[in-house]
């Protein structure tokens, strides 16, 4: 029954997995050679082949039996990924000694009759060398149980007590049987076992992504921690696909799964110097994590090792003008990284490295960056800057072209951090949208800017209103717009003095609740903006009917300027969103003859280096008075 649930569920695969059916198959052998010599045996006196059918039964009951507790062991090392505490060729000797004596004392039996006899009158009968068997089957199984126990940092409590009772179970039913030879409980206790062990542990469902038939997402963390804990060495290959959601949206998520699958058994057929040392995981939707042994020749170039060895799997989407392109990141582990947590994330952040000269990133050139070492630890730093406000508010003037003076400036978040200086939005702003620190960091923000804009004379200065970004993360909640009234009333704020920038790509996913709270925030008097025009899919019609009165044209637009399309798409877009009531902003000027067009293009106002970058509050006050009296 077992061994039917192992091929119809398809777990043929991965050394785990293989080596259980091994394990299966021996303990049917076994529990049938024992079965046939029993019976053959209690049928004495014997006839002639009834004495050697006992005897070939004895034979190989005992092989079988003794090689049944290696190759358990053997099941609890690729189990917890220990395999490679066999590498060495002494650890290998020393692990088989004692089966090959057990071979030994086999075939001298013929002649010696020192293990067992099987005679035509009496039938099987013990000799003096089985109890060095038993002891020897003793040594594995104790060992067996020792690193058993040993294991329990490995594996979860469930499958930990389904292994732990596979050794008792065993040893306690060896005793049985030991003192009354006739209970053949061994093996049914053993079968019993195993089919636990079949049912907590060996769950495809659990290890694999069924869909595409990789290992999954899940396991390839459990296993990693397992890899750490162990100290193994090994190299990970993370291969991300390029343009996986162009493909996904060509093919349609079913044969997308195909595809990968198809990608997997093309990078498994590759010839491997260490073929069963080699796993691969797939974490959707486009990124396999491939583990390999640390010594694998051959990876000098593994790029050209993937590419041409997924040839084959993938001609027919070739064909069809789908082409496996990864993008290749190695981790040498532990070299490169010791916590799996790190692994993670370099493999989830290595594109943000990308080097278009190199086909291939490797660990080590990432993990010395301090960009590496912020990314890495986000989460912590993100937490700390929120608890203990490391948070400085960076303004930049904006330029307004019709009094030709800076009117007003946008906002800008930086964190300051103890340990690792000043982090830029760019990084924190998105990681604490991932992980769920947007709300109160956002609070934090609109804290500063309230409170900058109370202690600051805005009349004198000539600023009308500072810009500030609100993330979608923070608009989805409800109360948004009651903590900023809680916050007006505390610094006595005139609302019209802020404007909110939320940035076009969320417009996709505007719903109630967003709009509830901008349009709360519009009735108390606030005032909005669209920020980054241009990289979005925005049409004329949704942004006629949103109530904004400010669009800012993102810099990647600015930058074409000087290209002739380029250029009419700027002055008509600024033509046509003037046409609807629109006020305009361009941001990322950096030179003068970008400023000039703008000018003449008749942009409402100009933001960028041109003029100055984002400025700590006091040298940004400092810039204004400074150029107040002057025009720019
Ligand atoms: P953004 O809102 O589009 O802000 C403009 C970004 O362009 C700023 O980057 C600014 O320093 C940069 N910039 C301005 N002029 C130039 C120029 O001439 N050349 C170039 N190359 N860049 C220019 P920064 O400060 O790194 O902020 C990046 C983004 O992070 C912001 O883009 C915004 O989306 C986000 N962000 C910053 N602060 C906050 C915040 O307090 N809350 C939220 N939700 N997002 C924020
Ligand atoms: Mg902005
Ligand atoms: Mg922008």
């Amino acid at each position: 029954m077992i061994l039917f649930i192992c091929y119809s569920r398809k777990m043929t695969k991965g050394a785990a997995n293989q080596l259980f059916i091994i394990l299966v198959f021996l303990s049917l052998f076994s529990a049938l050679s024992d079965l046939a010599m029993e019976i053959t045996s209690n049928m004495a006196p014997l006839t002639e082949t009834e004495v050697f059918l006992c005897k070939i039964s004895t034979y190989s009951y005992l092989a079988i039996r003794n090689s049944n507790n290696a190759v358990l062991l053997l099941f609890l090392l690729a189990l917890t990924r220990t395999t490679f505490l066999l590498r060495k060729r002494w650890a290998k000797i020393a692990f088989w000694l004692p089966y090959a004596c057990v071979l030994a004392m086999l075939a001298q039996n013929p002649f010696t009759q020192t293990v067992f006899t099987v005679t035509a009158e009496n039938g099987y009968a013990r000799g003096p060398l089985i109890l060095v068997l038993y002891a020897i089957a003793l040594i594995y199984g104790l060992g067996g149980l020792a690193y058993c126990i040993y294991c329990r940092r490995y594996l979860p409590l469930g499958k930990w007590g389904a292994l732990l009772s596979l050794y008792i179970l065993s040893h306690v039913a060896v005793v049985i049987q030991f003192f009354y030879p006739e209970m053949l409980v061994e093996m049914y206790f053993t079968a019993v076992a195993e089919m636990q062990i079949m049912l907590t542990i060996m769950r495809p469902e659990e290890r694999m992504d069924t869909e595409a038939g990789v290992l999954s997402w899940t396991s390839y963390q459990t296993d990693l921690k397992n890899i750490i804990l162990s100290g193994e060495h090994v190299k990970i290959v993370v291969i991300r696909m390029q343009n996986s959601p162009g493909i996904r949206h060509h093919l349609g998520d079913y044969a997308y799964s195909k595809y990968i699958s198809e990608i997997a058994n093309g990078i498994r057929s590759i010839p491997w110097t260490y073929p069963n040392r080699v796993e691969l995981y797939y974490e959707r939707p486009d990124t396999l994590y491939l583990v390999i042994d640390a010594d694998e020749k051959g990876t000098g170039d593994i790029k050209e090792l993937l590419l041409s060895g997924t040839r084959e799997s993938t001609r027919s989407y070739k064909e069809r003008g789908i082409r496996f392109e990864p993008y290749i990141c190695v981790i040498n582990c532990p070299e490169d990284l010791k916590s799996a947590d790190d692994i993670i994330k370099l493999g989830h952040i290595f594109l943000k490295f990308n080097d278009e000269s190199k086909s291939v990133l490797f660990a080590e050139d990432i993990v010395s960056s301090k960009t590496f070492a912020i990314e890495a630890h986000i989460e912590e730093i993100l937490d700390r800057a929120i608890r203990n406000d490391y948070l400085e508010m960076y303004y930049q003037p904006i330029y307004d072209v019709h009094s030709g003076t800076f009117r007003s400036a946008e906002a800008l978040a930086r964190i300051i951090d103890p340990e690792y200086g000043l982090i830029s939005p760019a990084i924190f702003i998105p990681a604490a949208e991932q992980h769920g620190y947007m709300v109160p960091l956002g609070d934090l923000v609109l804290d500063h800017v309230f409170s900058f804009v109370s202690n600051n004379d805005m009349d004198a200065l000539g600023i009308d209103f500072i810009e500030v970004n609100l993330s979608v993360a923070q608009c989805v909640v409800s109360g948004l717009a009651d903590r900023i009234f809680k916050l007006k009333e505390k610094y006595g704020v005139d609302p019209g003095r802020i404007n909110m920038e939320i940035t076009e790509l969320n417009f996709e996913n505007i719903n109630d609740i967003i709009m509830e709270n901008i349009n709360k925030l519009i009735e108390m008097g606030f005032n909005f903006a669209m920020d980054d025009y241009g990289i979005g899919y925005s049409n004329i019609q949704r942004i006629s009917n949103i109530p904004f009165k400010i669009i800012k044209i993102d810099k990647s637009m600015l930058d074409e300027v000087f290209t002739d399309s380029g250029k009419k798409i700027m002055e008509y877009t600024i033509r046509m969103l003037q046409s609807i009531g629109k006020c305009l902003v361009t941001e990322g000027a950096e030179t003068l003859d970008e400023v000039d067009i703008l000018k003449k293009m008749d942009c409402d106002y100009i933001q960028g280096f041109y003029f100055s970058k984002p400025l700590p509050s006091a040298e940004f006050i400092s810039f204004i008075e400074e150029n107040k009296n002057k025009k720019a």
